[in-house]
């Protein structure tokens, strides 16, 4: 090439990387990384709004993916779709749930390391819709042998099913998740999906029991009633009717438009003859399904003496028959309490207040650990002894943080596991970049950030924290009340800086925080929780004498899932928010052996609409997500690196020096290609073994470029 050919070459590739870049800024950037230097609030949300606008639903913070839920179908999902981020590297393609499962996918199999796709936001955000696509994503693209297609038609199937019994419609989604869920996928060494393994973090059983207006109880009930069929329904003395089930009716929308609970029906039914479960398994589980409706008809009456009695048999009946239980002991149980006195036991009669208590336990009981059981099931049927070198890809789709007008138990126990996971993100993102940065030798001015551990530790510190100071009011004999339990936090937390309570607050009553209210200044911003209920809740507490019922039980279910044994124990069981703690730090060690990507969902209107951008909300979002933290952690590091090797594979026709052989050491040959293209010094560093490029708009318009020079 002559010399004046070669600089007009030159030229156009620069001025072709120049236009590439002005393109993509029309419909916004595709890496928010590419914002201009100083980035705001306003232009990150401009940014988001301009590409939500093109339905451009992704947008990267570097590696990180952030999801704005489109409510309406995109056309992005098809199989095509697939075939096009199959083993493409990530920034070479526009931003998609699938480049993350790619990615993850690809570094498994080459690595064979273990990863975890981490998807958070509020609820509608579009958490399981993305986790679905994953999924999907890995059954359609990977390789497949016949034998293990039922694996892999297991794991696909086994989303209806946990949805139907996890699932309800709720004021913000039709069809909301009322449970964590975190699922393993296991590879073989080919890359093969062979089995599966699925972990539920406390599902809201009170729904079982009540619902607010204009939400439902979970998918499976009024499924069951709609397609169950009259046989089925008749063996379990039902109707198909669910406005006749007091649990089914206090929301008031017991039928919806937006679903089709017939046509679910008959999905969940097909999921389970896949999944390996027997006439007899959904016999006993409808069975169970069924007594909680009963048992939600259960009229009580109070006697003169003020004790509850229950003036009608017919709903014991059948509640004894699906329970396998005798009916007179069932009534007994559900009208009286045993005490323990000294040396024997005494029988004494429930108020009606408390009958109803009691009841409401039964039935929240029967339904949690029929829900864990299906879960077991699930897994027992996922797992796949053949192989015994995997490699997991894990997927957490998983509450994201909750702030309402009103605040209890549930929000402390969801913002808490959220407060957890942020922990989680800083600290992999921080550490992993720091040590890579220190590794490659490359200088590093280490960013400040929050730290939430000094929250996490207000939540958990063992005997210091709040959920010690709950446990310890939940055993304290004597009149232990929600109030008790707030002076106890006063005495013992008040001073801490991220708590604060009316009597702590400022005396002008700036801070408008109730009698039983206290306040939590999460990473995210701050809440107010009302203590009310906190210690039922904890507690969540089931008369022995109905315990004793359910572990009699001739119903197969209950019986593997109440075991004599508890009745033996006389220790308390673990309170609730005990074993919601001690599971996420069981859920904190899987995550920490894997390399992690995260997606972060977010909702762009409370009413489920396309295309409709509603700033305040999203604002909102992006804060307590961690965007601009996230955002400000990427920029002040580099946004992407590469091996030298790999670099200059890709890139040495772009340079004659390189092109179409160079002989010498790769970080030479890359120091001399990047000149020759134009870098600029501050674009980028050369580590010990990787080029680390500062913004990913200098390597996608080297992309470009050489897509050009083809
Ligand atoms: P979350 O799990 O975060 O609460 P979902 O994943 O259930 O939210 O999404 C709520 C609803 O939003 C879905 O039922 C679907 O109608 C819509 N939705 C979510 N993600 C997408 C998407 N990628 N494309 C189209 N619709 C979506
Ligand atoms: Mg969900």
């Amino acid at each position: 090439m002559s010399p004046q050919r070669e600089e007009a070459r030159r030229e156009h590739i620069q001025l072709h990387m120049e236009g590439a870049l002005r393109a993509r800024d029309r419909v916004g950037v595709q890496d928010f990384v590419l914002l201009d230097a100083h980035t705001s609030e306003a232009a990150f949300l401009d940014n988001l709004r301009k590409r939500f606008h093109h339905n451009l639903i992704y947008t990267y913070i570097g590696t990180l993916l952030v999801s704005v839920n489109p409510y309406q179908e995109l056309g992005i999902y098809t199989v095509s779709q697939m075939e096009l981020y199959q083993g493409v590297n990530f920034f070479e393609l526009p931003p998609h749930v699938y480049a993350i499962a790619d990615n993850a996918y690809r570094m498994m199999c080459s690595e064979l390391s273990n990863h975890f796709i981490l998807i958070s936001g509020e609820s509608g955000a579009g958490k399981t819709e993305a986790s679905k696509k994953i999924l999907q994503y890995f059954a359609v693209t990977c390789p497949m042998t016949e034998s293990l297609q039922v694996a892999r038609d297991r794991l696909l199937l086994s989303n209806p099913v946990l949805e139907a019994f996890g699932n309800a419609k709720t004021l913000r989604n039709d069809n909301s998740s009322r449970f964590g869920k975190y699922m393993d996928i296991q590879f073989d060494f080919k890359g093969v999906p062979v089995g599966g393994h699925i972990i539920s973090y406390l599902i809201e059983k009170s729904r079982v029991v009540h619902q607010n207006t204009g939400e439902r109880n979970f998918h499976i009930f009024y499924q069951l009633l709609q397609g169950g069929g009259h046989e089925l329904l008749s063996r379990l003395g039902l109707e198909p009717d669910p406005q006749l089930y007091r649990y089914l009716s206090q929301g008031h929308c017991a039928r919806e438009s937006s679903i089709d609970d017939k046509n679910d029906w008959k999905t969940v039914s097909n999921a389970f003859s896949i999944i390996d479960f027997t006439e007899d398994d959904l016999e006993n589980l409808f069975g169970i399904i069924a007594s909680v409706l009963h048992l939600g008809n259960i009229r009580f009456e109070e006697n003169p003496q003020g004790c509850a009695i229950i003036p009608h048999s017919h709903e014991i009946k059948w509640v004894a028959k699906l329970l396998g239980a005798p009916p007179s002991i069932l009534l007994e149980a559900l009208t009286h309490r045993k005490i323990e006195a000294q040396t024997e036991e005494v029988v004494c009669p429930l108020t009606l207040a408390l009958a109803l208590y009691a009841r409401d336990a039964v039935a929240k009981a029967v339904y949690e650990r029929a829900f864990t059981w299906l879960v077991s099931k699930i897994n027992s049927s996922l797992v796949n002894k053949d192989f015994t070198k995997k490699t997991v890809i894990g997927l957490l789709d998983i509450y994201g943080f909750e702030v309402f007008d009103k605040n209890g138990f549930e929000q402390f126990c969801i913002n808490y596991c959220n407060e957890k996971l942020q922990q989680l993100l800083i600290e992999r993102t921080l550490k992993a970049e720091q040590a890579e940065y220190k590794l490659e030798g490359i200088e590093w001015e280490p960013i400040q950030y929050f730290n939430n551990k000094i929250i996490c530790d207000l939540v958990e510190e063992r005997h210091k924290g709040i959920i010690s100071i709950l446990d310890e009011e939940c055993i304290r004999p004597g009149p232990a009340t929600d109030l008790s339990f707030l002076e106890k936090l006063e005495e013992k937390v008040g001073r801490h800086a991220h708590f604060q309570t009316r009597k702590l607050a400022d005396p002008k009553g700036r801070k408008r925080i109730g009698w039983m209210d206290f306040c939590l200044f999460h990473y995210a911003g701050e809440v107010t929780y009302c203590t009310r209920g906190f210690l039922e809740k904890n507690n969540d507490l089931l008369y022995r004498h109905l315990k004793e019922v359910l572990c009699r039980s001739r119903n197969p279910i209950l019986s593997e899932c109440f075991l004599p044994a508890e009745l033996k124990n006389r220790r308390r069981p673990p309170t609730v928010g005990t074993q919601f703690k001690n599971s996420l730090s069981s859920l904190l060690e899987i995550l920490t052996a894997k390399e992690p990507s995260y997606i972060r969902c977010i909702k762009p209107n409370e009413q489920k609409e396309p295309s409709k951008f509603d700033d305040f909300l999203i604002r909102h979002q992006v804060k307590y997500l961690g965007l601009m933290e996230h955002l400000r952690v990427r920029r002040a590091g580099f946004a992407y690196r590469r091996k030298y090797e790999h670099f200059l594979q890709r890139y040495k026709s772009l340079c004659p020096d390189t092109w179409p052989h160079w002989h010498g050491p790769a970080a030479e040959g890359v120091e001399r290609l990047v000149k020759y293209i134009g870098y600029k010094p501050q674009e980028y560093k050369l580590g010990r073994t990787k080029i680390f490029i500062r913004f990913a708009r200098t390597l996608f318009a080297t992309e470009d470029a050489f897509e050009f020079s083809k």
